[in-house]
């Protein structure tokens, strides 16, 4: 039997077009698509597209339920698919996606462009076709993000590039595969397969947010952010492997009182790769003594797509403190 595809469709540039306020998202993205994809040999597809298609600068943690649904309603009825996202956010999207849907059994690949698939020297079509042939193939079994012929994990992933087509990087894993004249799997770093068991959640854009630490950084700036009404977790963007201004015991002060109400404070890196080694440094383990949690070597995308998805579930700030270290689907070490 033909082996088919589903596509959802988001937004983002792969389906817009130029106007005279930049690009917006294109007219009858379904013909232009089945014109660029005439000829090849690829598997069937059906393409769906999201009521509201996004740029995805706009996307809300919300969103990441309406990706979802389309995906886990037809789970039975493809062998894999491919969602078209914006790049600007894919990566956060795609870790949501991977905490959202958790064990699977088929793949899902992200993908997008840098120029939109209508303009002549697209990045889109060979996005796509390396999407079409990976979302078909029976080794891969979680969310990747498929890009200039990387196939990286999707909660691995960050956005390294803003003007070349090699847009995606994943830093701290190996790229899962390549695709050149051959497909390269790393097959060894692939997950394995399990049933899809996915929870419809809701989000609250208000639950989290993302502090990146500079120097002068005041106490009364975090103080602000801490205290925003609905927060409950912040994703703290610390020093090389996660050091703060130990020295500014009031900034020190804000953060431990907001741990002690309640609120989950992870430490990121504001480095690309590496990680946090929280207690390597003094300036570090100050963190750990006033209950910060390490995030490892998590992107901040995946730190902060875990802090709202545990969020989500309910769980309790003590049982995420937990949870933020070990990894649900591949995120961190
Ligand atoms: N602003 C666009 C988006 O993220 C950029 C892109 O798709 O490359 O939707």
């Amino acid at each position: 039997m033909q082996q088919r595809i589903l596509i959802l469709h988001t937004g983002g540039t792969i389906g817009m077009e130029a106007s005279a306020d930049g690009y917006r998202p294109a007219q009858n993205f379904s013909a232009l698509l089945a014109e660029k994809l005439r000829g090849y040999a690829l598997p069937a597809y059906d393409l769906v597209q999201l009521d509201m298609l996004i740029d995805s600068a706009d996307l809300c943690p919300n969103d990441w339920s309406r990706i979802a649904c389309p995906l886990t309603e037809q789970w039975n009825n493809y062998d894999g698919f491919i969602v078209l996202h914006g790049t600007d956010t894919m990566a956060y999207t795609a870790s949501a996606l991977s905490f959202i849907l958790h064990e699977m059994d088929k793949p899902v690949i992200m993908t997008g462009s840098q120029i939109p698939l209508g303009s002549a020297s697209t990045d889109a079509l060979n996005n796509l076709l390396n999407s079409f042939f990976l979302a078909v193939n029976p080794d891969i079994k979680e969310v990747c993000i498929c890009f200039d012929g990387r196939l990286l994990r999707g909660n691995r992933s960050t956005k390294v590039n803003s003007m070349n087509l090699d847009a995606f990087d994943s830093p701290n894993l190996l790229w899962l595969g390549e695709i050149g004249v051959d497909l390269h799997l790393n097959n060894q770093l692939l997950l394995s397969a399990g049933p899809l068991n996915p929870r419809a959640l809701t989000f609250d854009p208000s639950a989290v947010a993302i502090l990146t630490i500079f120097p002068g950084i005041q106490a009364s700036m975090v103080e602000q952010i801490l205290k925003i009404d609905g927060l409950k977790g912040l994703i703290l963007r610390n020093y090389g492997v996660g050091n703060v201004p130990s020295r500014n015991s009031a900034l020190i002060q804000v953060i431990e009182d907001a741990v002690k109400r309640g609120i989950v404070v992870v430490n990121v890196s504001q480095c690309l790769a590496g990680g946090v080694f929280q207690d390597t440094y003094a300036s570090g383990s100050i963190l750990s003594r006033i209950g910060v949690t390490s995030g490892c070597d998590m992107t901040t995308e995946a730190a902060f797509a875990k802090l709202h998805y545990l969020l989500s579930c309910g769980e309790s700030a003590d049982v995420i403190r937990n949870k933020i270290s070990v990894p649900l689907r591949g995120e961190s070490i």
